[in-house]
Parts: C-alpha cells; structure tokens; sequence
C-alpha cells in the first residue's frame, strides 16, 4: 500500500454512527467497519442493529448496538459514555440521524416543524456537543461528519422544516470547526442529492422520480456507494487539512441553473 492510501485506513479508531439501523447510517457503519473501525451503532430501536452487529462481525470487525434518541440529552449522555466504555475514545462521529416531513409550508404544523428540528439540528448539536467535549477534554482530536442535504443549500416546494435543518446543521458545522480547531477536532458537512434507499426507492422510481432524474446533470440518483469515497475522506487523516467544510455529493444537480 503507498502512503497515500494509508491515510484512509481507520484501523483501531473508535466510531459512532447515529441512525444507523437503516438506510444511509447502516451502509456508514458497515463502510467504517471494512476500513478498520470499531463502530458504535445507535438509533432508536435495538434490533435492526443487533443484526447489524452481527453482520459486521461477521466479517471480523466490531461493533455494539446502543439504543438512542438523538433528541434527549440524557439517552445522548448514556450512549456516548457507554460507546467509549466498551471501545474506547471515540474519533470520529457520523452525525447521520434524521427524519423528513413533506407537507405545504400552510400546513405544517408545530408538531411536525419540531420533529424535524429536534432530530436534525438539536439532535445532531446534542451529540456533537457530548462527543466534542469528550475528544477534547482527553486531547486526542477527531473528525466529526454531519449529514446535512442538498436542501441545506438551497430551498425546495413543501419541506420546509427539513430545509431550515439542515441549513442549521450546516452552519453549525463552521460555528463548531471554528471553535474546536484548537482541540484537533475537524468538523465537516456531507451533503448528498437524492440517494436511493428503502425510504425513497418507491418514489424515485415514479413518474415524480422521473422527472427529478432528468434534472440532475449526471443523470442518475445516488447509490449509497457514492458516498463511500467522501466518508472515507472526511472520517480520516485523508482529511487532515480539511474541517469547516460542505461536501456536496449530488450528480451536479445543485451547480445547475
Ligand atoms: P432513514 O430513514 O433510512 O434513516 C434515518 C435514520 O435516523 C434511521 O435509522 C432512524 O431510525 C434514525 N432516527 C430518526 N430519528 C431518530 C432519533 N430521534 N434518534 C435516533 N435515531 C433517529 O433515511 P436515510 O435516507 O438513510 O437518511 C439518513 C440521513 O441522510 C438523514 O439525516 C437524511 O436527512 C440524510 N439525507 C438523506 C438523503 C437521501 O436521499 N436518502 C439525501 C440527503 C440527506
């Protein structure tokens, strides 16, 4: 292996991946894994992640399922402190938990507006906030990676709450690597377009997916897969140099007029 491809290894690094029992976090967790992670997988319900663990294992890596909701400071507390109790400090943080709501700007309500405010931004902050203390106060640094969205950048018909979160998250993400830089800890942005995943497949592939398809100049959705060289970047030393950043990883569907 030349030193160029080392920089991407995560061998003995210890992780956390938020909503990882499906979708985008689950195929994260896995990816980490395969790099040489040991990975923490948390979400709202245990069993989903207990296969995940059991697949990971399956292949010689290591992971603990840990049940978590983002949007309570004290379930954050617990799942942190018992990730670093069973695999040491934690180095990187997939901020990935997150949750959409399509409705008519009218007719959000309160509720809904909240739902998605409290996971996507308040829930990311939380655990950002536990991690980034903790990779602070013992001095070792780390890379924490929010997924934020395309509709972080720019705005979009009838998902308004979901737009004003992961605009949040995005600039949360320069506020925290501005303050953190002191610490080691890198803080960057992923932003992907539409990728294909069980909660989407059946839209994507409608008449309405359609017609979103012909608008992205690569001419496809994404695959999981696409975000696996930007993860890789952004969750190791690879990265060194880069934090406050926003990858965008959308097929050039937002550079387009
Ligand atoms: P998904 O619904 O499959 O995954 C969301 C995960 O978050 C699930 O594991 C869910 O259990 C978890 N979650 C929700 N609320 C939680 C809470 N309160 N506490 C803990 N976990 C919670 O969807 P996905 O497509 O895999 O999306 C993952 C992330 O990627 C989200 O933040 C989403 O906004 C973002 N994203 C997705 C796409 C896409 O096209 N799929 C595009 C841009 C951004």
């Amino acid at each position: 292996m030349t030193q160029a491809s080392n920089a991407f290894d995560l061998t003995g690094k210890a992780a956390l991946v938020t909503g990882a029992s499906s979708g985008l976090g689950r195929h994260a967790a896995l990816l980490l894994a395969k790099a040489g992670a040991k990975v923490a997988v948390a979400a709202r319900r245990l069993e989903p992640l207990v296969e995940l663990e059991k697949q990971i294992e399956a292949r010689d890596g290591r992971a603990i399922p840990l049940c978590l909701d983002v949007t309570d400071q004290g379930s954050v507390t617990e799942c942190v402190s018992v990730a670093e109790t069973e695999l040491g400090p934690l180095s990187i943080l997939i901020n990935n938990a997150g949750v959409a709501e399509t409705a008519p700007a009218f007719e959000v309500t309160e509720e809904g507006w909240d739902r998605v405010m409290d996971t996507n931004l308040k829930g990311a902050w939380l655990v950002a906030q536990e991690v980034g203390r903790r990779m602070a106060h013992l001095g070792h640094g780390g890379s924490i990676i929010n997924i934020a969205s395309v509709l972080g950048l720019a705005g979009s018909q009838q998902i308004p709450a979901y737009c004003a979160s992961k605009g949040g998250l995005v600039n949360l993400t320069r506020a925290l690597a501005v303050e953190w830089a002191r610490h080691g800890i890198r803080v960057n942005a992923l932003a992907p377009g539409y990728i294909e995943t069980e909660i989407n497949a059946d839209f994507l592939a409608g008449p309405a997916g359609d017609k979103l398809r012909k608008s992205i100049p690569l001419r496809r959705f994404g695959q999981p897969e696409d975000l696996d060289g930007p993860l890789l970047l952004l969750a190791s030393d690879a990265s060194r140099y880069i934090s406050g950043s926003v990858l965008v990883v959308d097929g050039a569907q937002s550079a387009a007029l």
